[in-house]
This record gives structure tokens, sequence and C-alpha cells, in this order.
């Protein structure tokens, strides 16, 4: 009986060593008795020690959810080939103890290539922690001030609100500028903000994610003992930035860096040790910072997506590569937009454009839903703009593909012309 060797996609699942299982030892044949020709099947589990990653890219759709959101195919496929038996140890990243060798390795190295990518000085200590961006929202003040103490917050969009609201409850929060009564649609000038010049800290919402609005460069907080704060949710990660200019940077690692369930913190060491009396252990830095992260068990599977993120980020080259791909493709998408004779409208300042999410709205409303349904047909989703705002939102991170951005924009023009 001739034996056939099959190669299925879920080969790389079975490359692994050390197998000890009955039904991954290396020689199966599996005999299908027909009537007519009996054949066996002989799964060879011949191995490679870093099998090399084969798209499957056919079978994905473009992602232009704001998050969670599409990640690079290469990580997945990389997480696909380690998900069974991570590196030899017998169990997955998900089985481990968050205390032993192996989980300590991931986590560190995804903070070391971080800070390469980021070039976050030993001054800043980065934390890898739970409960979302949303649980910065009261972390930052219980930490960083006192129940008397006065901050400013620079609302852009309706995430810079909620930080605002939730502040309420354990400080004097003052809004600076409040961007609402516009619609969210632009930065102010720095010149005429009426800063607190005893304020702890000046916190902003680094690019909102709904509006679409981005700095494109930071205020100085108005106490010069004062630190910048910011919520970089959904532009972590998506170009360079000077990190000695903020005393803390957030980010829920769900739009460019990874899955739900981990937020990043990287917080300036002299400003943890302080936190309000009341604060909950689970939010405070101090605790955190001492045990590396690892004062509770960590939300493991999600740091080890986000650290091959990071390699994958540091192996294109860093971010100054990775803004300018972003740009590559936000600049098409907004052309495609300004170009169309107002069939398409972005409302957003054109200086303050996010690269990360472009929402968009079309002149006739009511085609709106013809549109996704079109978009979904030739697999491009979630293209619907937020609930509170409506209209389209294209987000597009790091790893949306400029093939993506290329596509939707052939299909607006499509679209457009079939419509106009
Ligand atoms: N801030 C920004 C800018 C966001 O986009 C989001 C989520 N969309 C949040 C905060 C809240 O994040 P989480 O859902 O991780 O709590």
């Amino acid at each position: 009986m001739a034996a056939t060797s099959l190669t299925t996609p879920n080969t790389a699942l079975l490359q692994k060593t050390h197998q000890s299982h009955a039904f991954l030892k290396p020689k199966t044949n599996l005999h299908y008795g027909t009537s007519r020709k009996p054949f066996s099947v002989c799964c060879s589990s011949t191995i490679q020690d870093r099998p090399s990653l084969q798209s499957q890219s056919q079978d994905r759709v473009f992602n232009f959810a704001a998050g969670p959101a599409t990640l690079p195919e290469n990580v997945l496929l990389k997480a696909q080939t380690e998900l069974y038996n991570w590196r030899g140890s017998g169990m997955s990243v998900m089985e481990m103890s968050h205390r032993g060798k192996d989980f300590r390795s991931i986590i560190e190295k995804a903070e070391a290539d971080l800070r390469a990518l980021l070039n976050i000085s030993e001054d800043y200590a980065v934390l890898f922690l739970q409960g979302g961006a949303t649980t910065q929202f009261a972390s930052v003040p219980l930490n960083l001030c006192q129940p008397d103490d006065t901050v400013d917050y620079l609302v852009t969009g309706s995430w810079g609100d909620k930080a605002f609201k939730e502040a309420k409850k354990y400080c004097k929060p003052k809004v600076v500028w409040n961007g609402k009564s516009e619609n969210y649609v632009r930065v102010p000038s720095f010149d005429g903000l009426e800063l607190s010049p005893n304020a702890k800290y000046l916190h902003i919402c680094a690019n909102e994610t709904i509006y679409g609005v981005e700095f494109k460069d930071y205020p100085l907080p108005g106490n010069p003992n004062g630190v910048l704060v910011a919520d970089m949710s959904s532009n972590f990660c998506s170009k360079p930035v000077d990190v000695s200019k903020f005393g803390l940077i957030y980010a829920g690692a769900q739009k460019n860096v990874g899955p739900s369930g981990v937020c990043i913190v990287i917080v300036r060491k002299d400003l943890i040790g302080n936190a309000q009396e009341i604060t909950p252990v689970m939010l405070d830095y101090k605790i955190h910072a001492d045990n590396n992260s690892l004062y509770n068990t960590p939300p493991c599977f999600g740091i080890y997506m986000c650290g091959l993120v990071f390699e994958d980020l540091l192996e294109q080259g860093g971010l100054k590569e990775v803004e300018k791909k972003n740009e590559k493709k936000a600049g098409i998408l907004y052309n495609a937009i300004d170009e169309s004779k107002g069939f398409y409208r972005c409302p957003v300042e054109k200086s303050v454009r996010s690269l990360m999410n472009v929402p968009f709205t079309l002149e006739k409303s009511e085609l709106e839903a013809v549109f996704l349904k079109e978009a979904e047909k030739e697999k491009m989703v979630q293209l619907k703009g937020h609930r509170s705002v409506g209209g389209m939102r294209a987000s597009i991170y790091n790893a949306m593909p400029l093939a993506g951005v290329e596509k939707l924009v052939s299909f607006m023009k499509d679209f457009q012309a079939k419509h106009a």
C-alpha cells in the first residue's frame, strides 16, 4: 500500500519535537477502507524548529474595526505555530505559571522590545495591566493626585470626556477646552489655553478613536511641576513618540498592539508611590511596579501577543518606518474622500486628521446601508461609524495592509460612479 504524505493547514500545529501524546506520534498511518481502493495516509511530523509561516490571507477579510482590531497576519500565524507547545515547553502560554521562567522571559522580552521601539528610558516603569484603558480613567487621578488637587483635561472627543468625568470622583478636574459644541473636529491652539498653574497633570486623548482627531504635537502643562498624561489607546506605537514629554502614557492594547485584556502604562518612576488612600490594590501603580506586573495573575496570553507585535514592529524597522506606512495609507484614503466632490466627507480639520481612524459620511446618507452591505460582500467589514456619530469609519491601524486601504478606495470610487 502506498503511503501519501499529507500536509494540512494545521500541520504547523503539529510541528514540535517534544511530543508525547499518542495521537501526535511522529508516524501515524490512517487507513481508510473503502470497498474499492484502500489507501493509507502518512502524517509526517518531520520537524522544523521555526516552521515557515504560510499566508492564508485568502481566507481573511479586511477588518476595519476600531478595536478589537486586525492583527498582523504573520503574528497570528506565529502564535498559531506556538499555541500548542510554546518553544518545547510542552504547554501553551495560556497554561504556564505567570511566575515561571518561561512566562517571565515572555514579559521581559515584551517590555524590552517596547522600550526599544519607543526609546523608553529607565526613568520610566512599563506596566502590563488589566481593566482596559477605562480603568486608567480612575487609576490616573488616584495615583497622581490627592482629592483636593486640581488637574486639567483638554477634551477633543468622547474618550477624553469620559476620562474627565471619571476623574471628578477622585480630584478636582477642570476642562480647559472642550470641542463638543463643534462636534469634535479639531485640536485647539495651545497658546490660548487657560491652564491651571497648580494642576498636577494635564490630560489629553492623543487620538480620539470615534471622531478621528489626533494630536500632531503636544501641549505643555500649565504648572511647571505638573506632567502631561496621554491616553494613546488608538495610536500607540503607530509613530515615534518622545516619551520624555509625558509623565504617563496609557493604552489599551486591542487597537494597535494586541488583543483586548491588556492595558499598557508607561509612567515616570518618581510619580509612583503617592496613591490616594482609597486606591484599590489593583489600581495602585506601586504594587504593580514593585512586582514587575506580576502582583496578581496578569493577562498572560495577551501580553505574549503584544510581545509578538512589538517584535514584528522592530523587524519592520521601528516606528519611523511604521509611521511612513501609516501616512501613506491614510493619505490615499483622505485623498479619495477629499477628491470625491462632496460624495464622501470627512469633517475633521485637515491638520489633525487621525492616521488611524478615518471617519467619513456619505452626502446621500440613505446610501450608507447599501455601502456597508456591498463592502461586506467584497470582504471589507466593520466600516460602520460609532453608534454615537453614525456615518462610516475606517480604522486603519498598523496591521491594516496597504492592499486593504487600496481595495477600500477603489471600492469607494466604484460605488460613487454607480450612485453619484
Ligand atoms: N480610550 C480610547 C481612546 C479608546 O479608543 C478606548 C476604546 N475604544 C478606550 C479609551 C476604552 O478602552 P477599553 O475598552 O480598553 O477600556
